[in-house]
């Protein structure tokens, strides 16, 4: 634990985070940390703050959060950017709007973290002490490490400036082969390039030019998606757009002068437009500082987020090892689970509450529909109805209009509600009500199977 001891009154507003999680109410307790340092002031950066800064007063815990600049990027919407329906200023919004005033803001660039002494260094010199650290650098889009992936024709939409460059690109397409390619798991958001694809598909429909567009998805996984009910669901939405699907490709590189993307079996695709969604790594300074695996992401205790490589950080976000989605959604319901334990981290206790990888991802399908997958680490997506059984009014693994109009609802619940930490009306754990159970866990009783899948807390 941190050597610089303070001995402190902390209150805690008597709030519920998700089921059945609730924060002690001004509970007296010794807290001997005072320096919380969050790296990183995306979703999981910004959500954590606010959090914690209800839970602290300033005089309790000083908490700073670094990041390079001052823009927040709501990652959602480079998926809408590229057919015109989303505009930079929908995107992008100061960070410091969204933080507490007594959240201290650094602007910079992580150089490295160093454990020993508990600091965190800017690459322009900085130096910054920190009694705990939260890690929620997320990850980002690496085209550099696939041959050929990062030439000007080759298009993605995982950062800004190219959603913007790919929006171009479409509006001068005019027919031909469009390929979506996903060069390899895990990324962000996994069900994006699918709503690419669909959008895509509904952008040339309206536009009636469809019929001059041949549609290719090409994937190194077996099937449309990681999972197999959603897989199979998913499948079937291909053959009705007419889209092909291309399994089991394990790029080598892309040939942007013959326009191929070229495998390591030598198989090779044509393409006219090419959407190569790039490997997703976490940032250079985590492999610095020696805290990071092959994709520089920390590896950490998958239900309370707790770093392998020491007990005062935590790696919140897409940042860590979690092997569920790299999504806000799963940034939100386990940053419930953060703050439930986070009284018994301050007080050296084991850490009593777990994370079950709950992940809410809304898919956009095209044509103002969309679909919903809600699943954990013990269970996959099924089809059935949300957050209700029968009534829903969302449904799972099923397109419907109500499914989109809450995709589109959620940038504003994001710049609202999310970002600032306020209660949402979804449980943190996963539910099995309303869903069509099938496989290995049909058949079990809600009891049964809610034992079955009962994670062990490990907490060092
Ligand atoms: C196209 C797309 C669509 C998506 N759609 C959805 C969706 O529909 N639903 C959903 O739930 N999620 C979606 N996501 C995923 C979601 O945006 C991320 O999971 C979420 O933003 C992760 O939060 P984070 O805090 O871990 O990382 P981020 O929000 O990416 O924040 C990381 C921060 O760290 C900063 N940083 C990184 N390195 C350094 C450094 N060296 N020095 C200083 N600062 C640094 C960055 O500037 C950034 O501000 C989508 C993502 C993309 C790309």
């Amino acid at each position: 634990m941190a050597t610089n001891l303070i001995a402190a009154v902390a209150r805690f507003p008597c709030v519920i985070y998700g089921r059945g999680y609730r924060i002690e109410s001004f509970l007296l307790m010794e807290v001997s940390m005072k320096r919380l340092l969050i790296l990183g002031g995306g979703t999981a950066g910004t959500m954590a703050a606010n959090k914690l800064r209800a839970a602290h007063p300033r005089e309790e815990l000083a908490i700073t959060v670094i990041d390079r600049d001052d823009d927040h990027h709501y990652q959602p919407g480079y998926l809408f950017l590229p057919f015109g329906s989303y505009t930079r200023d929908k995107i992008v919004q100061p960070r410091r709007r969204y933080l507490p005033h007594d959240v201290d803001l650094v602007l910079g660039e992580i150089d490295r973290v160093t454990v020993e002494d508990q600091k965190v260094l800017l690459t322009d010199g900085r130096d910054i002490a920190w009694d705990a650290l939260i890690i929620a650098t997320g990850v980002e889009p690496r085209p550099d490490l696939t041959p050929g992936a990062d030439s000007p024709d080759v298009h993605h939409f995982y950062d800004l400036p190219s959603a913007v460059a790919l929006r171009d690109a479409i509006r001068a397409f005019r027919g031909g082969r469009l390929v979506v390619h996903l060069t390899d798991m895990p990324i962000k958001c996994p069900v994006a390039p699918l709503e690419f694809l669909f959008l895509a598909d509904g952008y040339f429909r309206d536009r009636r030019t469809r019929h001059k567009v041949d549609f290719t998805y090409v994937t190194p996984l077996d099937g449309a998606f990681t999972k197999p009910v959603a897989s199979r669901e998913l499948g079937s939405m291909f053959r009705d757009r007419d889209i092909t699907l291309e399994a089991d490709f394990a790029v080598e590189r892309i040939d942007p002068e013959a326009k191929e993307l070229v495998s390591y079996d030598d198989r090779r695709i044509p393409y006219d437009l090419l959407v190569s969604i790039p490997l997703n790594l976490g940032p250079q300074y985590i492999a610095r500082s020696g805290l990071g695996d092959e994709l520089n992401l920390v590896p950490c205790d998958q239900h309370t987020m707790r770093a392998d490589a020491h007990p005062d950080i935590f790696v919140l976000g897409d940042g860590g090892t979690l092997p569920t989605s790299k999504a806000g959604s799963v940034a939100h319901f386990s940053l419930d689970v953060f703050m439930a334990n986070w009284p018994h981290y301050l007080r050296g206790e084991p850490l009593p509450h777990s994370f079950d990888g709950h992940a809410n991802c809304f898919i956009e399908t095209g044509r103002r529909k969309g679909m919903l997958l809600d699943f954990n680490y013990g269970t996959q997506p099924y089809t059935g109805t949300f957050p209700l059984p029968v009534v829903g009014p969302m449904r799972l693994l099923g397109e419907s209009r109500a499914n989109h109009l809450a995709k589109l609802a959620f940038r504003w619940v994001y710049w609202t509600m999310l970002l600032k930490g306020r209660p949402l009306p979804f449980t943190t754990d996963m539910m099995l009500l309303g869903k069509n159970v099938e496989g290995d866990s049909a058949g079990l009783t809600l009891t049964q199977w809610a034992r079955r899948r009962l994670p062990l807390v490990t907490s060092k």
